[in-house]
Parts: C-alpha cells; structure tokens; sequence
C-alpha cells in the first residue's frame, strides 16, 4: 500500500505543468476582482477528483479538458487545510488534463494573498503570496515543489501599470478605458513566487547589466530617491552572476516600493517588493545603516533569484536552504562590493541575537518538520535566517572559499528549476571538498541549541597545552529529564582561535582545529599571550575563558579585531545571564571600552547596559540607579564630549557612527542632563531643517527628544511623520511617538496606533517600540489585552508573533501569568512558539533578578 497523503498535503500524483491566470482588477474601481484560471495538469493515474489549495475565494465553473472534450464538475471546500476538491462524474484518465476554474475574491486588507493598499486618493493591488497564500489570490496547487510555468493576463483601468513577473508581451485596449496586459511566460516557478503590481505606479529610468533592464517602480514623485538602490542591484547581481558563474535567471529586474508591506522584502522571480525603507533612498537624509540595511536587503534577495527561486526547498522544513544562503551571501556580496561598510560587523549583531535566542529550551533546529502553513510561517526567525547564516559561514571557512563555491555552483547548475532537499547540498560539497560534509554539519542543522566551548591553558608533558570541553549553552541551565538517558548533545565543532604572540601588539596568531569529542586537548609551540577562542567570530558557539583569560584579554583588546571585541562582549554578557559569570566582571569588561573607536562594539556594549539601567534597576535595584549612571557618565561623557555634536568637514563615516554610538549611551542609557538637553535643542532645530544635524545622529536625537517632550512637540513629531518626503523620515518620527514618556502622549500614540493614518505594515513596530519605553511598557499591555480584537485586525499574523516576544519587557511573574493566560484565551496560530519562549524569558528573569541586584549593588559598593 502506498504511504497515504498527510492530511496538509496535495496528491503528489497530480502535477501543474503550466498555469495561465487572468485576472480583472482595478483598485481604483473597488476592490472586487475576478479571474479564470486553466490549470495543465499531469496525472499519474486515473481519479475522480483533484485536490488543490484556494481561501477566502468564490470558486466556479469547474471543469477539465481531456483530449478536446470538457467534462464539467462539482466543487467542495475542505477548510481546515485551505484546499478545494474538484469532483468530476466520470474518471479522468492518466496523462495531461486542463483543469479550469472561474474565482473571484476582494482585495485583503491584512497584507497578504492580492491585498489593497491606499496612498492619498490612489488605490493599489499587491501580491504577498510566501508561505503559502497564492491560494488566496487563485486557486492553485500551493506547494513549493510543484513548480510550473505562469502565463498571466491582466485587465485593468487603461492608466494603471500592471507589474508581474515576465516583461509585458503585449497590451490590448479594450473599450471604456480598460486594457488587458499579457506576460511573457515564466521559466518553472514555485506558485509563491508569482507576483503582481497595479496602479498608479512610476518607473525609474532602466539601468542595464548585460541583457539586464534593471528598474525600480514607485508610488508618483519619488523618482530621486531611485539611484541608490538602482546601483547597489547592478554592483550586486554583477557580484552574483560571478560567483554562482550562471546569468541572472529572469528576462527583466524589477524592483517595486510598496507602501505598505508586511515583510522586509519578497524574492518574487523577476519582480522583487520591498518596504519603502529598504529600496528608495534620499541620499542627503538618509544614514549609513539605512543604506547599509537597505543595500542588505536588496542584495539578500537578488541572491534569492538563483538560491530560492532557480533552486527551491521541496518543502518548507528546508526553508533554510533559501534563506541561511541569502542571508550569508548578501554579506559577503556587499563586503566585496564596499569593504569601508565594514559589514561583518552587522552580520555579527544578527548572530549574537541568534545565540540569545537558541540558548532558550524552546528554540528550534534550523532544520525543522512543518505540517501546516502556519508552522511554516513560524520558522520566518533568526534561527532560520541569522544561526543558518553564521552555520553556512563556518562551513564555508572551514572547507575554504573556492571550494565552497565550487560546490555551490554544481548544486546550482544540477538542480535548476527544480526542488532540492538539504542532502543535494551536501552531495555537492562533498564532491567539491573530497570531505564527509554532511558528517560536519547535520549536527549544526538537525541539532538544536549550541555549544559553549570550554577553553584552559594546561601542560602536556610540561609543554603550554589548550584543553576544550563543550557542552550545550542554555541560558537557564540544563533540564534534567527523570529517567533521561538520552547521551548529551555534541557537535563537530571547527574551532579557530587567536593566540596572542610573545610580544605586546599585533593580531597573534590563528590555530584552528576540528574538535569533536567532549574533551579535547592540543598543544602549542608557545605559551601564549592571550587566547580568544573564537577568531573572526566565525564560529556559532559561545567561548568560554577563566577570569585570568579575560584579564589578559582586557589588556589586549587592540590585538583582537572589532567583530572579536563585539563577540567577546556579547559571551560575557550571555555567561552572566546564565549564572556563569558575575556581573561586576562584565561591567570592569565594559570600562575598557570607553574609548572603543568602532561604533558596532558600541552598539554591542549598549545592549548589556540598557537591560541593566532599563530594567534590571527600575525592577529590582533603584537604589542602585544613580551610582550607575554616575558610573556610565565617568566612563563615557568625557570620549563623547571631545567629539563634540558637530561632525568635522570630511569626517570619516566612522567616527560618525560612533559619536551617535556615544550619543546612545551618554543621553539614552545614563541620561546626561546636558546630552539630553542638547538633544532636544538639537531635535528642535532638526524638525525646521533637516539638514541642521549629521544625518547620523538623526535617530538618537528624534528619540532623545521624545523623551522630554511636552504635546507641541509630539504634534510636530506626528506631522512629520505624516508629511516628511522620505520613507526613512517618516519611520522615524513615527516609531519616536514611542518614546515620548508622558503619560497622556502615550496614551494617545495608543489610540493613534490603531487608526487609520498608521500603515499596517507600521502599526506593531510602533507598539513594539512603547514596549520598550519602560514609561510606557504596562499601559501598552493593559490596551493589548482591551483592544486585541482591533489589534488582530491591524497586525498581520508574523507581526502579531513580534508583539508576543516583546512581552517579557514587563518582567515580573504576576504579568508572566497574564499573559500566558490571555495568549491561552486568543491564541495566535503563527506565535505558539513566540509564546513558549516569552514565557521561558520570564522565568529566566524570575531566577536572574535577585542574585544579579545584589552583585550590582555589592559592584557599585552601596
Ligand atoms: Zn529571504
């Protein structure tokens, strides 16, 4: 007998070959819309009825072509897993077959399927169809490996641009003013992958790359705000057509700003969305992250066309395979294409919140089994994307460059336009690199969580030795099973460490080695100066090093590279967390860094320092606030003071960067009277001319001077964020209504919140950003739990599982048992993970508060 089908799943037996879609729809008009779809189908054997996906979707006129004869049929709907089945009176055959079905349906509000999206008095349709909601916009055979080819229509208002994957073949006028644009055929494409645009929407001039047109499309009159992103998508797919040595795979690059979008970006195959933020740039008033992050993103997609798009998971347990790639690739892309960005030391920041993250009990393996789509939706986290990245990274240090492009080219040119599993992968590296690669790294894929990576000096027959012990890395301790027998969780780990010459100065040296047992140890020709045990950071584990290590390495930190002076923050931080180290150590570690030069180790430091004068004292140490502060200002006031607020003429991008650095710790954290004030003048002045301040400082100067202030600024703040010419701007007063700590200003940007005037897209970002006021945190609770039906409403389902992870901010266990019991009430299908590790944060909190307070206080000697 043959396995049956699992229940979520479509007969693998019946195959699309090729989909024609026509569609008729015209925002402007309403937001009606309507279509036929004909389906060419394969059987592998005869059947009485097909089985595919179609939601919220009037389906008729059910029918199928066999051998130039129609046969009609009856459709039933099988809601709980999304789909539809066609019946049909007499059997159909095995062999090809064209299934044709009439649907019509409404634009969404809620960002996904074809959704409605208003600017002004202009109406626009967009596509969201990843994970699995093509089948709201027609019905379809919704399964990543079901690839075939799209042919698709469009009858529209005559002034409307239609956008869609393929370049325009023709366009027939119809009367009334209406038109049917048709698309050139796809190449194979997975149904989430199908994309369309229509509106009133504007062209940049074309930038070519070979036989590459290269366009970005906007809502009307930001065409200036179009050359930035039109050059980083030609430096970047040139970088990517290089390394994959295969052309881009699509006839035309479209890149559509969409005003109100759920996700960064989507890879659509030839016809890539993004939020405004992330594509159009006005290069006088944006900051180097905004286009750091912007460049990330554009190129993270473009080298989705070929790993995701030409080569796609055969199912979404193996989301990874798309997503860990892209994520790295975009990195290495943009290192090579601007090594001034320094960008290593962004993909470290992502890394560290991905070891935050998979150090809880309830994290999950980068692989992971996925039945329904909306545990698809819940693997779209930092394990998938950021630990996939820094586990590809290893292994591509480990087996060297070339070689793992060697192999990333024969996968790539085996399987496209096909669907791969992990082990295809595996395969080709191996081939490349002559190692057992999967041997290496199924651990670090099918394995959950990580290692902390023991590191002692000892003798080996009297000469200077190295001695690693691993052991899982969990933020709360190991969870002793009754009866468990099950062995301890290891990994292969290739462990690269910096050893520190003989000598004061310099980097030292590298010594790498492949440590698989429990226990390992190696010798070395010297007995070294330091030791950091994890080089580059290339490694996804936490090193750990004896209190003399961390002496000697605070002495050395100009020997160690600024992504190894972030990591080894981040380390001493996460041992704290975890009971292994004192969180005096951690604050003599921070001292050391008052005169960092490099703005991302800044950044690093912020994190540790925030939890503790944010959180940790208002809840459990306020006696201890003012030593601390006083203790901050020591340190940091005088290195942010010689800076100085204005920027010299030419100053480089980094010392930019760090005196806003500065700015963040000196004002947000320590709240420097002076720094505060200056803030504010400086946010006064900025509202009237943008230009007043180095654009770099724009955000900590915005959110600086929410905090103070009254309800004329808040006003100024809510216009401009209604009015302001650029996407950037716009975010950026309206998230700072978050900071305001006036009660009444918080309420209202509450109440403001849920209106109207706030883009779907914005609305948990700004309810995000009042959870992290510490002046706003519980009144933000106490109105999601009074407003949840309208905030269900606004916040598309991913970025309801953002609002859940914020909730552990409230601290204590009487809002543990809050919210755990309102989530139980109003479940979210795509946050029941979200969940467990919220409340896993609060029981962490809950044994970390006492201890941690009193070494504080002991620390601050009060
Ligand atoms: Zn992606």
């Amino acid at each position: 007998m043959a396995p049956r089908t699992p229940r979520y799943r479509l007969d693998p037996g019946v195959r699309p070959r090729r989909v024609h879609v026509h569609v008729e729809v015209d925002p402007q008009q309403g937001s009606a819309f309507r279509g036929e779809v004909a389906l060419e189908i394969e059987l592998d054997k005869s059947r009485r009825s097909i089985r595919l996906h179609a939601i919220d979707l009037k389906v008729s006129k059910p029918r199928i072509e066999i051998a130039g004869r129609v046969h009609r049929g009856r459709v039933t709907k099988l809601p709980a897993t999304g789909m539809i089945a066609v019946h049909f009176d007499k059997s159909i055959p095995a062999g090809t077959a064209v299934l044709r079905l009439g649907f019509a349906g409404r634009l969404r509000k809620d960002l996904c399927g074809l959704y409605g999206v208003s600017v002004g008095k202009r109406r626009y349709a967009f596509t969201q169809l990843e994970a699995a909601d093509a089948r709201k916009f027609f019905p379809c055979f919704d399964e990543p490996s079901l690839k075939a080819r799209f042919s698709i229509s469009v009858t529209t208002g005559a002034a409307n641009k239609v956008i869609s994957n393929g370049p325009v073949r023709r366009t027939e006028r119809l009367a009334g003013r209406r038109k049917t644009v048709h698309f050139a055929e796809t190449p194979p494409l997975s149904t989430y992958l199908v994309a369309l645009a229509v509106g009133d929407l504007e062209a940049s001039k074309p930038v070519s790359l070979g036989p590459t047109e290269i366009r970005i499309w906007h809502t009307p009159g930001k065409r200036a705000q179009t050359s930035f992103g039109l050059e980083t998508a030609r430096e970047c797919l040139q970088r990517l057509e290089h390394y994959f040595g295969l052309p881009y795979p699509y006839s035309k690059l479209d890149l559509v700003a969409v005003p109100d979008f759920e996700f960064g970006a989507m890879e659509n195959a030839g016809a890539i969305f993004f939020r405004e933020t992330l594509l159009l740039i006005d290069s006088r008033s944006a900051t180097l992250n905004e286009k750091k992050r912007a460049a990330e993103v554009i190129c993270h997609e473009l080298a989705h066309m070929w790993y995701g798009d030409l080569v796609t998971m055969a199912w979404w347990d193996d989301l990874w395979l798309n997503e860990a790639f892209a994520t790295w690739m975009a990195f290495k892309v943009l290192d090579d294409w601007k090594p001034e960005w320094k960008m290593w030391l962004d993909f470290q920041h992502g890394t560290a919140s991905a070891l935050e993250l998979d150090a809880l009990r309830h994290t999950h393996p980068i692989y992971c089994h996925v039945r329904t789509p909306e545990e698809a939706d819940e693997n779209f986290d930092r394990i998938t994307y950021e630990k996939g990245a820094a586990v590809v990274r290893m292994i591509e240090r480990y087996l060297g460059a070339a070689t793992f492009r060697r192999g990333v080219r024969a996968y790539i040119r085996k399987h496209q336009e096909g669907n791969t599993v992990a082990a295809d992968l595996w395969n080709a590296l191996s081939k490349a690199s002559g190692e057992d690669v999967a041997r290496l790294v199924r651990p670090w894929i099918e394995q959950e969580g990580y290692p902390v990576v023991e590191i002692r000096r000892v003798k080996s027959r009297g000469r200077p030795a190295l001695e690693f012990r691993q052991r899982r890395f969990l933020e709360q301790g190991a969870r002793k099973r009754a009866g468990s027998r099950k062995p301890p969780t290891r990994w292969p780990i290739p462990w690269v460490g910096r050893i520190g010459g003989a000598r004061k100065g310099g980097r030292g040296m590298l010594e790498r080695h492949l440590l698989s047992g429990a226990r390992v140890r190696i010798p070395l020709k010297h007995t070294p100066r330091f030791i950091y045990g994890n080089a580059d950071e290339g490694g996804f584990f936490r090193p750990l090093h004896d209190a003399d290590e961390i002496r000697r390495l605070s002495e050395s930190l100009g020997s160690l590279k600024a992504v190894e002076r972030m990591g080894l923050i981040d380390h001493q931080w996460a041992l704290v967390r975890a009971g292994q180290s004192n969180i005096g150590s951690m604050l003599d570690l921070a001292a050391g860094f008052a005169h960092e030069a490099d703005a991302d180790v800044l950044a690093t430091l912020r994190k540790p320092l925030s939890f503790i004068v944010g959180s940790l004292i208002p809840n459990a140490a306020p006696e201890c606030r003012a030593p601390m502060q006083a203790w901050l200002l020591d340190h940091f006031e005088e290195p942010f003071a010689r800076l100085g607020w204005k920027p010299a003429v030419q100053e480089p991008g980094e010392i930019r960067l760090r005196r806003a650095a500065l700015l963040g710790i000196v004002g947000g954290i320590s709240e420097s009277p002076g720094a505060l004030e200056t803030s504010a003048s400086h946010c006064d002045r900025y509202l009237a001319d943008r230009r007043s301040i180095d654009a770099n400082l724009a955000d900590a100067i915005v959110s600086l001077g929410a905090r103070l202030g009254d309800a004329a600024l808040y006003r100024r703040f809510v216009d401009a964020a209604m009015t302001s010419a650029s996407a950037q701007e716009k975010r950026r007063f309206l998230l700072a209504l978050g900071d305001f700590r006036d009660e009444k200003l918080i309420n209202k940007t509450l109440a403001f919140a849920l209106t109207d005037a706030v883009a779907t897209q914005d609305v948990a970002f700004l309810l995000m950003r009042l959870f992290a006021n510490s002046a706003a945190r519980e009144r933000t609770w106490a109105f999601t739990m009074r407003r949840w039906d309208r905030i269900r409403k606004r916040v598309p389902p991913h970025l309801c599982s953002y609002l859940i992870e914020m909730t552990p901010a409230l601290l204590t266990n009487e809002y543990k048992r809050e919210v755990a019991k309102f989530f139980r009430t109003n479940p979210v299908p795509t946050g029941e993970r979200a969940l467990r590790q919220a409340l896993e944060r609060f029981d962490w909190y809950r044994g970390f508060r006492i201890p941690a307070a009193k070494a504080l206080a002991k620390w601050l000697e009060i």
